[in-house]
């Protein structure tokens, strides 16, 4: 999301963009949610009106499945040099869905976390921008099979493409790099290993219309809808053993899951295990609404321990409930893990962190991070950082 705002930004600024993205499609972690707070719109709401501005602009290049590998020179005179992955489908892709038909081969989901599956040609999801499909170079049989190169009415695919790269000189540079979701296997306490304990970011595609419930919450272990879910605040975060910081959103995001899950499930009864709530501004509604919601329940404490049941994957909780100072011990259907944000940084050694690995604002002079790759905040907040990173880069110095 910031990294298209700043791009549609100076474009629409007169300035001429290159949008460089490791992905095959555009909308990063955004586009991967089920609806976002405050109001709870689904993520095409921001970004198909990005979309549009970028299609109307003409200075926007867009360069995907692309990394950079090195910057050199100085603001005014940089030199920057891309990797992009081979590009097996071309944009003469009308979407069809014919190689993906014929395509033997499948893959695990990546889009949906692993849940469910893709045939190595596949579409990475519904509101996909550039909307074409894509094959993963890493399990296609290549010219063994060729029958989507058989099928495509359009000669959009080539099996014999290769690595490209590109040398780009640009005046400024803005790193929108975003963010990774904590790595909850290296939480020894919380059982993350078992099938039915997910992440926060996994619960939005399990949310999501299109992912692997189609819009109804099953258990990964036998697809069966949970009736009784514990949310685990702070997974690792505010703890000097994995993340020190506050994410920011795990509160509001684990608030806007529950209500989500009980107005689809009426009868499902959610417990949210916490060390103390952090949401403001417009979020603290939810709050309010999830304390006025029977089936949604509040725990301080901090957990003890998850184990798995042996017979059916069930998960047994452990934790001191602090303001009745009792230990608790019961069975839910499902544990949500709410992990925090780890930044993204695309130059290690390169780029200037901080001591928690988010990227310091302001770098060589004309080079300007943005949004979360500098520090955890919603979209709203990234949207306004990315805009006034576009300022900044405009200036002449900073
Ligand atoms: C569980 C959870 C739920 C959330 N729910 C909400 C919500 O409901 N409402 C809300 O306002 N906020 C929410 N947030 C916060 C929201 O996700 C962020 O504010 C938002 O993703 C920030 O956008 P961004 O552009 O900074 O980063 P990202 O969305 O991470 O985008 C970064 C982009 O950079 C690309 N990239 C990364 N590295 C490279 C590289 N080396 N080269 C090229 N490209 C690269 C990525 O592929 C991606 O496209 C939630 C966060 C979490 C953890």
């Amino acid at each position: 999301m910031a990294g298209i705002t700043a791009a549609v930004e100076l474009a629409e600024a007169g300035r001429e963009v290159v949008l460089v993205e490791k992905e095959a499609c555009l909308g990063g972690n955004v586009v991967r949610m089920n609806s976002y707070f405050p109001k709870f719109c689904p993520p095409n709401c921001g970004l198909e009106i990005n979309y549009r501005r970028i299609r109307s602009s003409r200075r926007i290049r867009i360069l995907t499945q692309s990394t950079v590998e090195h910057i050199e020179g100085v603001s005014g005179d940089f030199s920057v040099k891309i990797k992009t992955a081979p590009a097996y489908i071309n944009d003469l892709c009308t979407a069809c869905g014919k190689c993906a038909e014929v395509c033997p081969v499948e893959r695990p989901n990546a889009f949906n976390y692993g849940f469910g599956k893709t045939k190595a040609a596949y579409l990475p999801h519904e509101m996909t921008f550039p909307f074409t499909y894509v094959i993963d170079g890493t399990v296609c049989l290549k010219e063994q099979c060729g029958k989507c190169v058989e099928v495509c009415d359009y000669n959009a695919i080539d099996l014999n493409a290769e690595e490209e790269t590109t040398v780009l000189n640009v005046e400024r540079i803005i790193i929108a790099t975003g963010w990774k979701t904590f790595d909850a296997k290296k939480i020894k306490n919380l059982c993350y290993a078992a099938p039915n304990v997910v992440t926060n970011v996994e619960l939005e595609r399990l949310l999501a219309v299109g992912g692997p419930g189609e819009g109804t919450l099953k258990r990964p272990s036998d697809h069966e809808i949970p009736r009784t879910i514990a949310f685990v605040q702070c997974a690792g975060s505010r703890d000097e053993n994995y993340l020190p910081y506050c994410s920011a959103v795990c509160c509001s995001a684990s608030l806007k899951h529950a209500l989500t899950i009980s107005e689809r499930c009426t009868d499902a009864q959610i417990s949210i295990y916490y060390i103390d709530l952090r949401v403001s501004g417009r979020n603290e509604d939810l709050l309010v609404k999830a304390e006025n919601n029977k089936n949604i329940r509040f725990i301080k404490g901090k957990i003890g321990r998850i184990s798995e049941s042996d017979d059916n994957h069930d998960l047994e909780v452990e934790a001191e409930d602090i303001l009745s100072g009792r230990k608790i011990k019961e069975r839910y259907d499902m544990v949500v893990l709410a992990t925090g944000m780890v930044p993204n940084n695309p130059l290690e050694g390169i780029i200037l962190t901080d001591s928690e690995g988010f990227l310091v604002e302001n770098q060589l002079e004309g080079i300007v991070t943005a949004a979360t790759c500098r520090k955890p905040m919603d979209v709203s907040e990234s949207v306004k950082d990315a805009t006034s990173a576009a300022v900044k880069s405009i200036k002449t110095n900073f």
